[in-house]
């Protein structure tokens, strides 16, 4: 297997560290490639996607990310900016299932905002669609119009078949869970999102086991905070998902917990935390590596087949987590404060 590691910007070089420390220790037969992306490919070769980095990840089974960005480089060409590399590679392997799961450890039940009663048990998948709507659709720009005013565009867009094969994924998984996909839409207001409901409706008679429900982004938002535990399976376009599932992320104590991976119709996948590079703390080891390595546990079971090592992985994390190390972030009274990669360290001790 050839895993193509791109560590990225801020803290993305820290915590992917660390993922690799748990994938060396699990000693398994990867072959692992490194290559800037992001402010790094820009520093590197000009270009946050480098053509050799596009060609790496085409090449590999499986991408592991940390993450890009970094304020100094908001001044320079959109084109050139370290974002504009994520989204390019995501499209350019057509990435367009995004899987996030929002998983409260029980332990962590303190380090929520919210009540330990509404976010304990929490077990949710939020399924964003990738590679279409409002952050790709065409025509996109600012212009100047003829009264001299500037004017901004972007266009939401959906077809059909972008609908329906994020709306087969979400059932799929729904049909390994609990049997419920909530789509989330603003089909009250925007057309694209009226079809992406119709498209679930007409999906759901193939999977009459599963129980889909219907629901506006704004109350999807509340809902989320409100009573979290209702969701089993989420799906929605690429811009509500972007939002909500940061948003989710805070159930489950920090941001830095929160992993992802995205997936082509074959399961290649990329994987990454849900986080961005956190430019604000890179360098000082206090990053949260937990995200990213529980990245990995979704790579080992999403493309590598190996549902055996992703449990040994997470199982790892729990343990962890139990023996009270934690990060700055899920920090709270009588636990273990440890940096990144002393959390490294304690996820490889755990896995032993
Ligand atoms: P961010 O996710 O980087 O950080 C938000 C807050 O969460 C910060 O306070 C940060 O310190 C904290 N945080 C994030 N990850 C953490 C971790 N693992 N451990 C502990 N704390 C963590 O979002 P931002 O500040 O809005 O953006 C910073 C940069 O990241 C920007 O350049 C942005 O474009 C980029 N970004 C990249 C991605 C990605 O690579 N997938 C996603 C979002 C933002």
């Amino acid at each position: 297997m050839k895993l193509a590691i791109l560590p990225g910007d801020g803290i993305g070089p820290e915590i992917v560290a660390q993922a690799v420390k748990v994938l060396n220790a699990l000693k398994l037969n990867i072959s692992m490639t490194e290559a800037p992306i992001g402010g790094a490919g820009y520093e590197a070769a000009g270009d946050p996607l480098p053509d050799a980095t596009l060609q790496l990840a085409k090449d590999s089974d499986a991408v592991l990310l940390g993450a890009v960005g970094d304020w100094k480089y908001d001044k320079l060409e959109r084109h050139l900016r370290p974002e504009r590399g994520l989204l390019r590679i995501r499209k350019e392997l057509n990435l367009f299932a995004n899987l996030r799961p929002a998983l409260l450890y029980p332990e962590l039940a303190d380090a929520s905002t919210l009540k330990p009663e509404v976010v304990s048990g929490l077990d949710l998948m939020i399924i964003r669609e990738l590679t279409g709507d409002i952050y790709f659709g065409q025509p996109r720009g600012i212009t100047t119009l003829e009264n001299g005013e500037r004017e901004g565009i972007n266009t939401m867009r959906y077809n059909e078949s972008e609908i329906r094969r994020i709306g087969r994924v979400a059932f799929d998984i729904a049909m390994k869970r609990n049997k419920k996909v909530c789509s989330v839409d603003k089909a009250n207001v925007l057309e694209t999102t009226e079809l992406w409901r119709q498209v679930m409706i007409e999906l759901s008679a193939e999977y009459p086991e599963v129980e889909l429900s219907h629901m506006y982004v704004d109350n999807a938002a509340m809902q989320l905070i409100r009573a979290p535990k209702q969701f089993d399976v989420m799906v929605t376009g690429n811009i509500f998902g972007d939002i909500l599932s940061d948003e989710a992320s805070m159930l489950t104590g920090s941001i830095g917990m929160l992993p992802s991976a995205s997936l082509d119709a074959s399961n290649k996948g990329m994987y990454e935390p849900s986080h961005g590079s956190a430019p604000d703390i890179a360098g000082k080891d206090i990053a949260n590596p937990l995200a990213t390595i529980l990245s990995v546990a979704m790579m080992l079971r999403y493309t590598f087949n190996d549902e055996a090592n992703a449990l040994k992985v997470e199982n790892a994390v729990k343990t962890a987590l139990a023996q009270g190390y934690r990060t700055a972030d899920i920090v709270t009274d009588g636990c273990k404060k440890v940096g990144c990669s002393a959390m490294g360290d304690a996820i490889v001790a755990a896995l032993n």
